[in-house]
């Protein structure tokens, strides 16, 4: 069974736009803070835009030359940190050698962190408070099992690969005493020696190492559930995931393609922190 990403995403995002259409308080505010010109940056901002358009957000741009000082990348997002109409702040990644990425993520106000990349944030995770960001791709992964009806209970998980942005978060999410979770998670990633014999005794793999073709039907269970992360680029431009789709689907129970699996699901969660944000704020 496909997954269907876009269709769950679409409908989060028509409860959006009714609650805030139907909302006394003023429209949710997201801003992007876009440095250089790198043409996927900016597609990815301008597809982020024209969801919050959609659901009636107002979203702002701020563009900065690819040679920015630490020191003035500081002063926008301070200004943005204290703009009372603006409730989430994302620095859209990659970023120039001079800005490192964890400086850069500390400079926003945790409560304006709506990609919950910040250390506070990351920390809430960690010790099970609700009241933080979730960073999104790993919250969109849960509302897309959620909605499958897929309940991990006492269930082997493998999630391959441990980035900051969606290994380890998962990783943490899929381990909680929670109701459809509580899994037993096994984190893979570039050192693992025997990754194809862990993938065949899990019920749940999730990749997100950014390798076509990765994951391959030798290596999964009959009726495991796969969620592919990855978004790869072939040399005939089309775009893939890091699972070998076709063989992989007829073995596995439930599985997400790439595009319209978690894709679509990651705005919409930037867009559900965001909403969280301003309501928190305009309470
Ligand atoms: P990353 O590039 O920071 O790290 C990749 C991880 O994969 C590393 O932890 C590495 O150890 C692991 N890895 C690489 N090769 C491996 C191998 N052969 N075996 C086992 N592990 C291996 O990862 P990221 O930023 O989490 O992104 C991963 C992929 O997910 C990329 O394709 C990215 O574009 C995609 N992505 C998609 C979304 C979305 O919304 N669909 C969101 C975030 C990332």
């Amino acid at each position: 069974m496909i997954i269907d990403g876009t269709a769950v995403a679409t409908e989060m995002l028509s409860e959006m736009k009714h609650y805030i259409a139907m909302s006394a308080h003023r429209k949710p505010g997201l801003a992007f803070v876009l440095v250089g010109d790198d043409p996927a940056s900016q597609t990815y901002v301008k597809m982020k835009r024209k969801r919050c358009e959609e659901v009636g957000m107002t979203s702002y741009v701020v563009r900065l030359e690819v040679d920015v000082t630490l020191d003035q990348l500081r002063e926008e997002v301070d200004k943005l940190n204290n703009d009372e109409m603006i409730d989430g702040i994302l620095v859209q990644q990659p970023l120039p050698e001079q800005l490192p990425v964890s400086d850069v993520l500390s400079m926003i106000d945790p409560d304006k962190d709506v990609d919950g990349f910040h250390p506070v944030n990351m920390g809430k995770l960690m010790i099970g408070d609700e009241s933080g960001f979730i960073p999104c791709t790993p919250k969109g992964i849960l509302k897309l099992l959620s909605a499958s009806h897929i309940d991990l209970n006492g269930k082997h998980v493998v999630v391959i690969g441990r980035s900051l942005i969606v290994g380890k978060p998962l990783a943490l999410l899929l381990g909680q005493k929670k109701e459809g979770l509580n899994a037993t998670v096994t984190m893979a990633h570039s050192g693992t020696q025997n990754l194809k014999e862990l993938c065949l005794t899990a019920d749940l793999i999730v990749v997100a190492a950014g390798r076509p073709d990765l994951l391959t039907a030798d290596m999964v269970k009959q009726g495991a559930v796969i969620i592919d992360v990855g978004v790869n680029r072939l040399p005939n431009g089309e775009l893939c995931g890091d699972v070998d789709f076709e063989p992989v689907s007829k073995i596995s129970s439930h599985i997400t393609p790439v595009p319209g699996g978690v894709g679509p699901m990651t705005i919409a969660m930037l867009l559900s922190n965001t909403l969280k944000s301003c309501r928190k704020r305009c309470s």
